[in-house]
């Protein structure tokens, strides 16, 4: 039995049996944090430490935590219909949350739903190759990522994606993928909201279509501001440089919004903040404000008409998972989009990003911070490295925990992306916690 249950009866005995994800799993039994209670922008452990929740759950919890009205719906619809599923039959909630949520994003009229983000990612890119198959053009086979990028853990995810650590234990995976350089550059360090330096990155893009033949790509897929590799906003120009040489080459243009879904920058989609238009975007999390899993890729009229040749009896898209549109999912998603259309969730986005902008900031003149990010209510603390990469970033990590913070290091890199409904007061506490261990 290890100490921690014997110190404390509510943790549990066995702590080995849950392989859990992305965890130190011999550090975790060292010191296992459990939470047993959430509620606005706060967490209670176990043993009752209360913590401010830095990160939104995991970018996720936009409306704040066990948000009433969102229960009640997952509640009454466990009740009412537990489960049916969606494959030449359905019911009224996933139709009514897919005009929901379409309805939030200018220039989309479809979305395929899905259980996650990684599965949002991995059905975007399939939509993006069928696509081009259907259209009679299916030499179109490279996907085109980018450093730095997380698009989930899936196979396809994993294989756009930018981050080594994750793809090492696995070899090659989709094998026909190119990747563009990260937009990290230290000349926009502390820059505020959108770097000024970097729009040019994009031509990488350019440069891969150069090598391998325009005619050769079938899509691109990008964070607009890059979340879990450390919170990265595009630079000035990024995004619509990259969207000229999509259309110069009949590249479709993948944003993937898991994290910026949902008024993380203000408005409900990022594309929308940034005037750039893709042809599909994935999103998730705040979907349900995480209480469900759900995900979904939103698809233009255009992706979707190139499916609508094929014999009637057939499906028009080989894919699907048994939970697509799940009851309890539709349900969580409807009321969590009532939630943030009438506490007016995106609109405190916007009035609280310069708030949260100065604050974060307001940091730049402690020894030990490098660098400070922002974007809408998105931001990191990077930090000075001290002893290896990611030392410095754990050990602010666990010092904030018992302070009462709860960010995500990343490296040494501190990400934070609060539940939308944070006050000046949350965003005060924020910083005054974050001075105190970074200069302290
Ligand atoms: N895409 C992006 C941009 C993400 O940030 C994430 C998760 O953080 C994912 C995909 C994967 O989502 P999930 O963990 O729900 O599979």
């Amino acid at each position: 039995m290890p100490d921690t249950a014997r110190i404390n009866p509510t943790v549990p005995n066995d702590l080995d049996s849950f392989w859990m994800p992305f965890t130190a799993s011999e550090m975790f039994k060292d010191n296992p944090r459990l939470i047993s209670k959430a509620e606005g922008v706060r967490y209670t452990t176990v043993d009752g430490h209360e913590l401010l929740d830095g990160t939104g759950g995991l970018w996720c919890c936009n409306a704040g935590h066990s948000h009433p009205k969102i229960t009640k719906a997952i509640q009454d619809q466990a009740a009412t219909l537990d489960f049916v599923h969606n494959f030449n039959q359905g019911h009224p909630l996933a139709f009514e949350a897919a005009a929901r949520v379409t309805a939030l994003a200018p220039g989309f009229h479809h979305v395929f739903f899905t259980n996650s983000g990684s599965e949002a990612v991995d059905t975007a890119l399939k939509i993006a190759l069928a696509y081009h198959t259907a259209r009679g053009d299916g030499d179109r086979r490279i996907l085109v990522g980018r450093e730095k990028a997380y698009h989930g853990i899936n196979f396809g995810g994993l294989s756009v994606g930018g981050l080594g650590l994750n793809k090492g234990q696995f070899g090659t995976l989709y094998p026909s993928t190119a990747h563009m350089r990260h937009t990290w550059l230290p000349e926009n360090a502390n820059s505020r909201g959108l770097p000024e330096h970097g729009a040019e990155l994009a031509d990488d893009l350019q440069r891969i279509c150069d090598l391998h033949g325009g005619q050769t790509i079938a899509a691109v897929i990008v964070e607009p501001v890059s979340g879990a590799g450390g919170v990265f906003p595009p630079p000035v120009g990024y995004l619509k440089r990259l969207r000229e040489i999509c259309d110069a080459h009949g590249i479709l243009m993948i944003f993937d919004e898991v994290i910026t879904g949902f008024g993380r920058m203000g408005t409900p989609f990022a594309f929308e903040a940034f005037g750039v238009q893709p042809d599909l975007v994935t999103c998730a999390k705040g979907m349900t404000n995480a209480t469900v899993p759900m995900g979904g890729v939103l698809a233009t009229a255009a992706v979707r008409d190139a499916f609508r040749n094929g014999p009637a009896k057939m499906p028009d898209l080989f894919h699907g998972y048994t939970y697509s549109g799940h009851p309890l999912a539709s349900a969580a998603c409807i009321a969590t989009l009532d939630a943030y259309r009438d506490d007016q969730i995106f609109e405190n986005a916007t009035a609280m990003a310069g708030p949260w902008e100065d604050m974060l900031h307001s940091l730049t003149d402690i020894a030990a911070v490098m660098d400070v990010r922002n974007c809408g209510i998105l931001g990191a603390v990077h930090l000075k490295q001290d002893g290896a990469v990611g030392d410095a970033g754990r050990a602010a990590y666990n010092g904030l925990w018992e302070a009462g913070l709860i960010v995500r290091p990343v490296g040494d890199a501190l990400c934070l992306s609060p539940p939308l409904t944070i006050t000046q007061d949350h965003v005060d506490e924020i910083g005054a916690k974050l001075r105190a261990q970074l200069a302290g």
